[in-house]
Parts: structure tokens; C-alpha cells; sequence
């Protein structure tokens, strides 16, 4: 069995995805965060689940005082504080020199890796791409939508950031919309996809409603957002960059997932989790040591395959269709 799992494994090269010093930086990026929304408009308590609306919930960790709760109906967890303006956090320009997404490196291999991976997931699941009309929203620096271009012919994008609209733009040659989705140009899409999106929205089923209206009939929704009950969370706990309160204001699990689809209507064609971050957890998990930091790494894609395939990933890959 394990040899199966091995011969589908594609590896990540961490060290090309991430700015250098990622994880020293964590601390630095989460307080400049913090610095901004402390500057500009501060918090906001959230009294009740932003999915479901029930006021029930427990609390799971804190971080940077702020709750993350876990709403005991939906289970989802979210943020029992917001930032009042998420434009605090996300327009900061310190915010955005961390960042390298807009470097030709960093979109080459997240092309060739995960673009590309992801047009095969479509292409799976919806037939040929050629003709399709494909809308990434959130679409970053543009690199799923240049893997998507080699396989369609009617490819668009929205990105809140100009510098990275402006960049995807200049690679790709489509067009990249701003985030006005009431207001957009274009709509009757066969395939709308939201790669680490969802996670960033308040107000997670409205959000999702404009985006079923943005679909036409039959149509499809591929979505990646962290996936909470994880085992890299039960390690790592408030310590994992997944928990984030500044940006992470909802996280879904399974069974919060498939509530937003019941809620919305929408069917679930394909579900999956992907991803263990051994130098995350080793660099983050408390009392982890030498001997067992080369142990984890010796055996990381042995250890990625078994928990891709046991559900407990880091990351949820869901399939909706629209009735
Ligand atoms: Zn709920």
C-alpha cells in the first residue's frame, strides 16, 4: 500500500515556495500585523458563528489575545475577535515586503508544481478545459491561471492586491479583475476556483452565494483552505501559521464544509487533504529535538503520502457542483 501512495507522491520543495527565513520571520510578520490593525481600526467581537449562527462554542487555543473558538454545531472555528478592517492587514506596506509572490521564481514552480496539479484535478473531474470558461478568484501572482491557460482557451482572475494584479496581468495576458464580484465584467463560468481564499472571508456562506451566482448550471467549484482538524494543528496548536487571527478569521474541517454545502445547495464530488509541513512542525513544535528533526525528515514523503491519505492534511481539497 505504501508503495502505491509513493508512486502518485508529488513532493514539495519547501525552501522555493516561501520567502527566506519564512518561519523566523513568522513572529515578525504576525507583529507587524498586529502593529496595523492596532494603528488603523483595531478589533471587533464576534458573538456568533459567522457560518451557521450558533452561539454555541468552546475555546480551542488563543493567540495574540485573541480566541479562536470552535462553534459546536457547524465546527467551524473562527475568530472570536476580527480585525474591524481587514484592509489594515492586507494593504499594510510592510504587510507587503514580506511578501515574494511577485518574483518570477516563486511563480515559475508554483506553476510547474501546483498549477499544473490543480488543471489536472479539474480536468479529472470536468472533462476537457478547452472550451470552458475558468474564473480563479484570488489569483495571486497568476500561477494557476497560467498553468490553466495551456489547457483553456477563456481563462480570468480577480486579485484584491494592484501589485499583483498588475504582475499576473503582465505574465499571464488576461484578464485579472479587482475583487468586486457583484460588479464583475464577465460571468457564466464553467469553473470557479478559490485556492487559500476562504479562510480570509468573514462572512464565509455570502460570500459563497455571490460566487454560485458568478456559475452557470451544472458548473464547478474547486476550493483549497486549510483543514483544521489536521495533524500538524494537533501538534503544533496555536503555534501553526495556519492559526492566525489576523487574517484566518474562518477555518473549516470536514464537517463545517459539508454544512456550507448543505446550506448552499451545492453537491461534493471530490474530497481530499494534502499536506504535512515537517519543517513548520519542527521548527514551531515545542520540545522537538535534533534526533528526531532528521528522523521526520529522512521519512517526510513517507510520512506526507500516509496522512494525504488518512484525511488528516493540512490542506482540504473540495469539488462542488452547482445544481
Ligand atoms: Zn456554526
Amino acid at each position: 500500500m505504501l508503495s502505491e501512495l509513493l508512486k502518485d507522491f508529488l513532493p514539495v520543495d519547501v525552501s522555493r515556495m516561501r520567502a527566506r527565513d519564512f518561519l523566523g520571520k513568522q513572529n515578525e510578520i504576525e507583529n507587524t500585523k498586529l502593529a496595523a490593525i492596532g494603528k488603523g481600526s483595531g478589533w471587533k467581537d464576534v458573538e456568533s458563528c459567522p457560518l451557521c449562527g450558533s452561539g454555541e462554542r468552546e475555546t480551542e487555543f488563543r493567540k495574540h489575545d485573541v480566541e479562536l473558538v470552535g462553534c459546536l454545531d457547524c465546527r467551524l472555528r473562527y475568530g472570536a475577535r476580527i480585525p474591524s478592517n481587514l484592509d489594515d492587514v492586507y494593504k499594510s506596506p510592510e504587510y507587503v515586503s514580506f511578501s515574494k509572490e511577485d518574483s518570477d521564481e516563486h511563480y515559475s514552480y508554483r506553476r510547474d508544481r501546483f498549477g499544473r496539479e490543480r488543471v489536472a484535478i479539474l480536468e479529472k473531474y470536468c472533462g476537457d478545459l478547452t472550451d470552458l470558461k475558468i474564473l480563479d478568484i484570488g489569483c495571486g501572482n497568476g500561477y494557476f491561471l497560467s498553468a490553466a491557460m495551456e489547457r483553456c482557451k477563456h481563462c480570468f482572475g480577480t486579485e484584491s492586491s494592484g501589485r499583483l494584479r498588475k504582475f499576473a496581468t503582465q505574465k499571464t495576458g488576461l484578464s485579472v479583475f479587482g475583487e468586486d464580484l457583484e460588479n464583475l465584467p464577465e460571468r457564466d463560468f464553467d469553473i470557479i476556483t478559490l485556492f487559500d481564499v476562504i479562510e480570509h472571508v468573514p462572512a464565509p456562506a455570502r460570500f459563497m452565494e455571490t460566487v454560485i451566482e458568478l456559475l452557470k448550471a451544472g458548473g464547478h467549484i474547486l476550493m483549497f483552505t486549510p483543514n483544521f482538524d489536521s495533524f500538524s494543528i494537533r501538534v503544533m496548536e496555536a503555534h501553526s501559521s495556519i492559526v492566525d487571527p489576523t487574517e484566518h478569521v474562518v477555518l473549516f474541517t470536514r464537517p463545517s464544509l459539508k454544512y456550507l454545502a448543505d446550506a448552499l445547495r451545492l453537491e461534493t464530488i471530490y474530497y481530499e487533504t494534502q499536506g504535512l509541513d515537517i519543517q513548520n512542525i519542527l521548527s514551531m513544535s515545542r520540545g522537538g529535538d535534533a534526533d528526531s528533526g532528521k528522523f521526520l525528515i529522512r521519512w517526510a514523503n513517507e510520512l506526507q503520502a500516509m496522512i494525504n491519505r488518512s484525511s488528516c492534511g493540512d490542506y482540504s481539497r473540495i469539488m462542488f457542483r452547482k445544481a
